[in-house]
């Protein structure tokens, strides 16, 4: 009954037919003897599973040169179902490639689910890439049916460079846009990350337990390598390539005046990232990432400035709830910051299964999705005025049902809001293609907070400052705040570089 009456404050939704398109999750490993990581592996992987749920695949590589594979769309738990995992579960192998997808550029098929593997052209040796972000439309990068990881992963195949180490140089040189990027050759493993630090990447160590020699792991998030029982992080440093292979690390290519040349995506540490990741920003040093706050704790500090900015209190509100999963550390400390009770009366039913509900690709089907993700404490809310927490409104669909449901069928009394970043306003196309400018709430009401409320029938609207945002991150420089304050530096809203910062 819910997802018709959602439907129906929603004509957005039911115009909305293209995927909402995001990014991906990447783990790889490397290690000197053959050794069985797969369970390891898929551990990491899971720990990324919010970063995309078009599909997950996997690929691995012998000493000898033997190569498994397996991919297909859906969930991770859908493509390594029992079934997969007894195959592949005891395998022995050296070097290891994982993806999750959520494609920012080609269509939703099992051939664009990672890892990319072809053969170089000249040589006829096999490799493998797997790629988080987007790679900038120039070179005929964007659109069509093909992903833009499978094009590069051809023009890297056709490079005439002697070694495998002037071939990927030359690639990441080349190469524009917002991408932390893996690949797995006969010579090594390839860790390397645009120019500007756009997309996250870390690796670390732990010792196989099995021939006691280190087994080298990298993943998109640090929760994905602490998962996989990495204790000590290092950044892929932006604009670097590393190389690990049995000579150990080697930084072929080392980032110039890191600072201020860095554009980290801050919606990273909104929305995408896993709270118990360590932040997503400008660093100087590979190692600072160990000692910077976890994602949950600049969240929990956006709920503080914002309650300072945009405060209510108990003559407003009886209690204050916070959207799961990323609305939920900002709006206990919101509610915290100004003595509500806090309540949690939305819960995710499994968060492990759907935690992102507003990304689901059948955007029609968003309503049901909303009544089969969520469960809410109906018993709890008769007769409240709440104020509603969420880390950010894109489309405004989700928060408008949320209210309309809270008032016509749990008999709310009143309504407000409060949102842990500035208004969405545009779009992103560094890897994270939230929607087309023309579809995001705060576009269609040219920056109008009042227009956006009346939209979604709060009772009030408030949104975090981007001064705001920038003091949680605790860095006011190095950051991409482009879909909010049209603020893209050094790249411009096609990921192509506007002027060198260095
Ligand atoms: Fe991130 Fe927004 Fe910049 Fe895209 S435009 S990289 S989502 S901050």
């Amino acid at each position: 009954m819910f997802a018709e009456s959602l439907r129906d404050i929603s004509p957005l939704a039911r115009a909305e037919r293209e995927p909402l398109q995001d990014r991906c999750g990447i783990v790889a490993a490397f290690c000197e003897e053959d050794t069985p990581f797969f369970i390891t592996g898929l551990a990491g992987l899971y720990q990324l599973q919010t970063r995309g749920y078009d599909g997950a695949g996997f690929h691995c590589v012998t000493a000898a040169g033997q190569t498994f594979q397996c991919k297909g769309e859906g969930m991770i738990s859908d493509v390594f179902n029992t079934d997969t995992v007894a195959r592949y579960r005891d395998i022995k192998a050296s070097m290891w490639l994982y993806e999750t997808r959520y494609g920012t550029q080609g269509a939703t098929k099992v051939e664009n689910v990672q890892p990319i593997v072809t053969q170089h052209r000249l040589t006829g040796e096999t490799f493998a890439v797997i790629h988080n972000g987007q790679f900038s439309d120039e070179d005929g990068l964007s659109g069509g049916e093909v992903s833009d990881t499978r094009i590069f992963a051809n023009q890297l195949a056709e490079s005439t460079e002697a070694s495998w180490n002037e071939r990927i140089l030359n690639m990441q040189k080349k190469k524009n846009g917002a991408w932390s990027t893996i690949i797995a050759t006969p010579e090594g493993l390839y860790l390397m990350r645009d120019r500007y630090g756009v997309r996250p990447l870390g690796y670390g160590k732990k010792k196989d337990a099995i021939s006691n020699r280190d087994i080298w792991i990298a993943a998109s998030e640090t929760s994905a390598l602490k998962a996989m029982g990495v204790s000590l992080s290092f950044e892929v440093l932006p604009d670097s390539v590393i190389k690990i292979s049995k000579r150990g690390i080697e930084k072929l290519r080392k980032p110039n005046g890191i600072v201020t040349a860095q554009a980290a995506c801050i919606f990273e540490n909104i929305y995408i990232g896993d709270g118990r990741s360590a932040i997503h920003s400008p660093r100087t040093t590979d190692l600072e990432i160990n000692t910077s706050p976890e994602i949950d704790e600049f969240r929990k500090r956006c709920g503080v400035i914002l309650a300072k900015e945009a405060p209510l209190s108990g003559a407003d509100v009886d209690v204050a709830i916070g959207i799961p999963g990323t609305g939920i550390a900002g709006g206990r400390s919101y509610a915290e910051a100004l003595g509500i009770p806090y309540l949690q009366a939305i819960t995710d039913r499994n968060p492990q299964d759907n935690p992102r509900t507003f990304m689901n690709p059948d955007i029609n089907d968003i309503g049901r999705q909303v009544l089969g993700h969520f469960y809410l404490h109906k018993n709890f809310l008769q007769g409240l005025r709440v104020v509603i927490i969420d880390d950010s409104i894109v489309r405004a669909n989700i928060t408008g049902g949320v209210i309309k449901l809270f008032k016509e069928e749990f008999g709310v009394k009143g309504t407000h809001v409060r949102v842990l970043c500035p208004p969405i306003d545009k779009s992103c196309y560094l890897g994270v293609n939230t929607r087309k400018d023309s579809e995001l709430a705060a576009a269609r009401h040219r920056g109008n907070i009042e227009g956006i409320r009346q939209e979604i029938g709060a009772d009030s609207l408030a949104f975090l400052s981007d001064k705001g945002l920038l003091e949680a991150a605790g860095q006011s420089d190095g950051f991409c705040l482009g879909c909010m304050i049209n603020h893209y530096p050094p790249l411009d809203r096609r990921g192509n570089i506007i002027y060198e910062r260095d």
